[in-house]
């Protein structure tokens, strides 16, 4: 398996070192599987101040009340056709799904997560989160025993206002769709000619050579394997959980998905130790087999590169030419998220 590395280095003449010469280095890489590439630069490294979440709750709450809340809830949101559910809406736990007032595509849907407006990383228990994620395949269920067919069941998370969240209110985004995306479209082209070529499953391999090297490899939960990405997509960095034998979202068993929610609180603890705040989560289904392709699921850190000016992570070289960069390196990252997964 090919880790494609691209060193460089740069050299001037340093005002910091009275103008004498300085080599920096950085690194291009490429994803193993979709040899898409993306930089690991800028090791200078983000600053991370502690922010005021309950600030933040105030000033979400000052034009109005939010339509997550369990008073508005139930009066506000969409209720899905009977064919769908026979109530209009899913609920488990504290979490509910219904249909999105803004749809990505013809199956698309909400799960409010919690009934709490504001729930910091320490307050999303194992619980809470295999409610939501757990009602969330609920759902897809119900889109292919309507449908007979679903297509890709995505669930995505933005969490909180960094990662793109319109609301703060905890809450999932997710649609069935038969058109997945640029990137997990390429991962899949790219899965099915490795097959092709090799006849074997590249995520089996990637699972046995992560595992081998140990650099990026964090750990293992029942059966889901957590490791941290070669190219990660955010300039913090990213981490992804892996489900062996699981093709499509329909294929996660209550206990992937506790195996997924208890990895993610490991995140939390790291998470507020380095006093991180956002994320998003995605989900990598196909449809089946046939796509060659495990499920698996990226959670990718958000942040702002200037808090004070409230400057957006994502700038021309993400936004406009597709290419990631991220200001510390997987396996250091690695190294510091892999206590939390003991
Ligand atoms: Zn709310």
């Amino acid at each position: 398996m090919d880790f494609e590395r691209i060193p460089r280095t740069t050299r001037f003449l340093d005002p910091r070192q009275n103008y004498s010469e300085t080599s920096i280095e950085s690194e291009i890489r490429r994803d193993p599987l979709t040899k898409l590439s993306g930089r690991i630069a800028h090791f200078a490294g983000a600053q991370f101040p502690e922010l005021d979440l309950e600030e933040l709750s105030r000033l979400s709450l000052s034009h109005g009340p939010c339509p997550f809340c369990p008073e508005l809830v139930e009066k506000v949101t969409p209720k899905f056709p009977t064919a769908i559910h026979w109530e209009g809406r899913f609920h488990r736990g504290e979490a509910i799904v219904f249909p999105n007032l803004s749809p990505y595509d013809t199956h698309s849907a909400v799960t409010a997560m919690t009934t709490a407006h504001l729930a910091p990383v320490r307050a999303l228990t194992p619980e809470r989160l295999q409610n939501a994620f757990g009602v969330s395949v609920e759902y897809f269920r119900a889109v292919q025993r309507a449908e007979h067919h679903m297509g890709y069941g995505l669930i995505s998370w933005n969490y909180m206002p960094m990662a793109g969240a319109s609301l703060l209110h905890p809450h999932l985004q997710i649609y069935a769709t038969d058109h997945p995306g640029n990137f997990l479209g390429a991962e899949i082209h790219a899965g099915k000619a490795y097959r092709q070529r090799t006849g074997r499953l590249f995520w089996e391999d990637l699972v046995a050579e992560e595992k081998q090297r140990g650099e990026r490899y964090l750990g293992t939960m029942g059966q889901t394997i957590w490791l941290v990405p070669f190219v990660p997509q955010s300039f913090i960095g990213d981490v992804q959980a892996v489900f062996p034998d699981r093709f499509s979202i329909l294929d996660l068993t209550e206990d992937d998905i506790a195996q997924f929610c208890q990895g993610l609180t490991a995140i939390f603890r790291f998470m507020e130790n380095r006093h991180i705040y956002s994320f998003n989560v995605g989900f990598f289904p196909g449809q089946g087999p046939e796509d060659a392709t495990w499920v698996h699921a990226r959670v990718s850190f958000r942040g702002m590169f200037n808090p004070l000016l409230r400057s957006a992570d994502v700038s021309a070289i993400r936004q406009l030419y597709d290419e990631p960069f991220t200001t510390i390196k997987p396996e250091e990252l690695a190294h510091e998220l892999r206590p939390h997964f003991h």
